[in-house]
Order: structure tokens, then sequence, then C-alpha cells
């Protein structure tokens, strides 16, 4: 069976001592292993990253994104191998597994814009002769640690910006599918990034914790669960260290009683379910406003999912995949017995569900549960699976206040026909990415992408402008020179 090792310094390292099973969810079976990095491996990375930079960091801008521009054409040259070794690992369908790598390939096309990015700021004759400017400066090696529900397109919200503003970095991705994040990492040296510039490191906390100690780190950019993503957050910044820790979420929609129904049946099961409810957007809440919107919601969706197809990855057909783990689709179900036992009704049920030919995947099928309350298990908690809970509320304050109660504040949505309505939602919600009539409203790569509350530790948002920001420092230097023969004595006020 193969073992997955490591990518240091340009060459794979193969794996020693501890390792683990890396399962194909669609059918249940293990594939391979994945070598979890001892810290000595760990730091043989950082060390390539460290040797790397001085020589990175002084090459220009234009150079580095000309290497941007060859990762993404090899990335859409190798979009089907990709989307294999993601279905293989993650589970997701094909298609969808194409569509998580162009948003990443977005990420790479923005990077290639770095040369116009780090351009810096500019003021002549900030005194007499004096001019001040303000420059972008990397800051050294860097480290991301990386969920596994998007393989490739989480890592690509930050190498190629993190190296592109002349970084080095480490990556730490999800010891569940590590094949296509390493394939893809190969492609970025194959697009001339030189050695030691990209290092990835398979493995568990013992990794993470390295990085996270290591005085040679610079800055860490995690994405994960919310309970790791504060531990790392809190452990990072009391190393000095710069971090972005971005977490988990329980995405609420508002179904308004004017929405066009038909709109929101076929958007919320697309949300809900696409990727098996495995992604930090789903939409996993919806709260209709009033009775009549709930029942009339209820029966859209009704007649609709019945016509869901969930099956392995490599079947085009299939609407969405397995989830992620044994442990995890026993953890979904469990999650829908707590709302059947805490008064809840399953109106859709998709636990014991059977895939022809795949009985050992780890399959759950799309679940609706309506008359939801803010005290279930189920709705307070991260589900992460194909379930859609469906709260009913009196009015759209009443809606607001209960997205604006719940700890996380990642992603949510409104369905209206009315502007005005949108428009307050959308100024007061207490949310990072809103959607008008929109279920999934990840910004593009020139915009940055970030939650409030308990969805994001740090003050800057992943990618885009905000990248630019937490992968350098700002230095403002203020010049003068003074004409020969003026010289002016010690000056002994505060300089205006
Ligand atoms: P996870 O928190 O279990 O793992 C994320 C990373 O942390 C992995 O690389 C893992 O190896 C590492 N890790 C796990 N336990 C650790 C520990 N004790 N100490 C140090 N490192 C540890 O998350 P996951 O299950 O891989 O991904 C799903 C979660 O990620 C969901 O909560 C989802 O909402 C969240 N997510 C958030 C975003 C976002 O942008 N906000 C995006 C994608 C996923």
């Amino acid at each position: 069976m193969t073992t997955l090792g490591h990518l240091i310094n340009g060459s794979r390292v193969a794996g020693e001592g501890r390792h683990q099973d890396i399962f194909n969810p669609s059918t249940g079976e293990v594939g391979s292993r994945v070598s979890l990095a001892s810290k000595a491996t760990v730091e043989d990375a950082i060390a390539a990253a460290e040797a790397a930079f001085p020589a990175w960091r002084d090459t220009p801008p234009a150079k580095r994104a000309r290497v941007m521009f060859n990762f993404k054409q090899l990335l859409e040259q190798n979009a089907d191998e990709i989307a294999r070794l993601i279905g293989q690992e993650h589970g997701k369908i094909v298609h969808d597994a194409k569509g998580e790598l162009q948003r990443g390939i977005e990420n790479v096309e923005y990077a290639c814009g770095a040369p116009e990015l780090l351009k810096g700021e500019h003021s002549k004759n900030t005194g007499p002769g004096i001019d001040s400017w303000s420059e972008f400066q990397p800051l050294g090696v860097v480290a991301g640690i990386t969920p596994f529900n998007f393989p490739a397109m989480v890592p690509l919200w930050m190498y190629p910006m993190a190296i592109a503003c002349g970084n080095t970095f480490v990556l730490k991705p999800s010891e569940r599918d590590p094949s296509a994040v390493l394939y893809i990492a190969e492609l970025a040296l194959e697009a001339g990034l030189p050695a030691g510039v990209l290092n990835v490191v398979n493995g568990d906390k013992e990794a993470v914790d390295t990085l996270l100690d290591d005085a040679r780190v610079q800055a860490v950019s995690f994405v994960g669960s919310t309970p790791i993503a504060e531990a790392i957050y809190a452990r990072a910044s009391a190393n000095g260290k710069r971090c972005q820790a971005l977490g988990g979420a329980k995405n609420h929609a508002i179904v308004m009683p004017d929405a066009d129904m038909d709109n929101v049946a076929n958007s919320l099961t697309g949300a809900a379910f696409g990727s098996s409810g495995e992604r930090c957007m789903a939409l996993s809440v919806a709260v209709a406003v009033g009775d009549d919107a709930a029942d009339a919601m209820i029966d859209k969706l009704k007649a609709q999912m019945p016509s869901l197809k969930v099956g392995p990855y490599h079947d085009a057909d299939n609407d969405f995949g397995p989830v992620i783990t044994r442990a995890h689709q026993e953890q979904v179900c469990g999650y829908i017995d707590s709302a059947e036992q805490q008064g809840a009704s399953i109106v859709v049920d998709g636990r014991g569900v059977q895939v022809p030919g795949h009985e050992n995947g780890f399959y759950v099928g799309g679940t609706l549960i309506d008359h939801v309350t803010p005290e279930m298990t189920c709705y307070q908690e991260e589900i992460f699976g194909p379930v859609l809970l469906v709260v009913r509320a009196r009015s759209m304050e009443e809606a607001m206040q209960l997205i604006d109660d719940h700890e996380y504040g990642n992603g949510t949505c409104i369905y209206t026909r009315d502007g005005e309505a949108a428009r307050y939602f959308s100024d007061r919600i207490q949310v990072g990415m809103v959607g008008i009539n929109v279920p999934l409203p990840v910004p593009v790569s020139y915009h940055s992408f970030g939650g409030w509350k308990r969805s994001l530790f740090g003050d800057l948002a992943a990618y885009g402008p905000d990248a630019v920001r937490f992968y350098t420092k700002r230095k403002t230097i203020t010049q003068r020179w003074p004409s020969s023969g003026v010289r002016e004595g010690a000056q002994f006020s505060f300089p205006s």
C-alpha cells in the first residue's frame, strides 16, 4: 500500500514513524496511508523554507507573478486528475471538485497581480524636500494549516498569495485527503517555484504544534473547526506570531413570505446538500417567516428531495457523495437522532440510506427537519452533513435576532422580493458574508473571505486584499537629502 510522505525542499520525502489510513469514502475502503510528520521532519521543512527566503524575497514581484501564471495553466491542464484525486479521498462528485478547483485557480489569478498589489504608497513633498512612502515587505516563513473539506481551494487561498508577496511557505494539509494537495504543490514547483519556497508536511497535532512553536515561523493561517481555530489562534499569538484562524459555521437563510418559493427550494437544496453539507458556507438552517412561508417551502423541498442522487464521486450524475469518515457519518446521524428526541419533526430522513454497489460507503441522504428550536443540539452545533433544519419565526426581526444570537457568523442569506427588507438585513445582520437571493455568498478572489464572531479569530480575512496585508508588513520610509550647503541646527520640537 502506498504511504504518502512530504514535499520538502523541492523533493518528495518518504514518511517514517507514525502513519494513518486514508479512506475512499465512496467505498469505505482504505486506499493508501499518510505519514504523520515528526517534529524533526517539520523542522526540516521550516529550515528549507528559511533557506529559500532571502533569494525569493529579492526576486522581483513580476518574476514571482510569472510563476503564478504558469501555475494557473498547469492547474487548468490537470483539472481532471486533480478532481479525481479530490473525489477519491474526499468523496465529492467530480463536477463539484472541479468547481472548488476553479475557485482556487481564481486565487492564483489574483496572485498574478502581485506587482500591482505590492506597489505600495508614495507621497512626495510631505515636508520641504521630504518624500515618504510605504512598502509591503514579506514576513519570512509562513505556515498554513488546512481542513479536509476543500483540499484544493483552501490551500490555494493561502500559499499563492503568500508566495507572490515574497514569503516562503510550509503547508500542513488535512491528513484525511492529502493526495490532491501534494499533486498541486508539485505543479507549483513545475511552474517554476525554487526548491524550498513551498513545502508540504503531512501530519496531525504534533506537526501543527511544531509550526506554532517554532520561532522561525512568522505567521500562521488556519482554516478548520472553531475549537481548533481558537486554540491555534491563542497559541500562535502567545508565541508572538501573526495569526488568522477561520472556524466553523451555522449559516441561516431567512425565507420571507414574498420570496419566490421555487427559487428558494432549488437554491436551498443545492446549498444545504451540495458536497454533503460539508462546506463552511453550506446553508444549514432555513428560518421561515410565518407558517405559510414555512409550509410552502417545505412542500417544495419535499417534492424535490426524493430525486436527489447520492452516490460515489466518479459518477457525475450524482448530486452529492458520502461524508468524510464512518465516524462522521455516525455523528451526523446522531444529530438527526437528537433532533427527533428533542421534539423536532423529521420530514425527510437520510439515515440508513443505501447506495447499491457501495454498501460500505459513508453515505447520509438529504435530511429535512422541521420545528427546530434554538435550544436543540442540532441547532446549536455545526452538523457538517446533508441536513437542513427549518426554524419558524413570526417576524423578520425575530429571524434576524436568531442569527445574531448564534455563536457563529460566517455566512447568511435572505430570500425576498423586497429591496428595503434586503437592504436592512444586509446592513444590520451580524455576519461577515451576506447573500441577497444568493445562497452561497462566497466572495470572489478579489474581495476577501471571513466570518464574524466565532467563525474567525484574527483581524484580517482570507485571500483578496486582506491577504496582501496579512502576508506582508508595512514599512514606512521618510527621506530627505539635504542640498549641499544647507545645514540645520538641532531641532527639539516635534517635527511638524
Ligand atoms: P479540523 O479542525 O478537524 O482540522 C483542520 C486542520 O487542523 C487539519 O489540518 C487538522 O489536521 C488540524 N488539527 C485537527 N486537530 C488538531 C489539534 N488538536 N491540534 C492541532 N491541529 C489540529 O477541521 P476539518 O474537520 O478538517 O474541517 C471542517 C471544519 O472546517 C468545519 O468546522 C468547517 O466549518 C471548517 N471550515 C471553515 C472554513 C472557513 O473558511 N471558515 C472553510 C472550510 C472549513
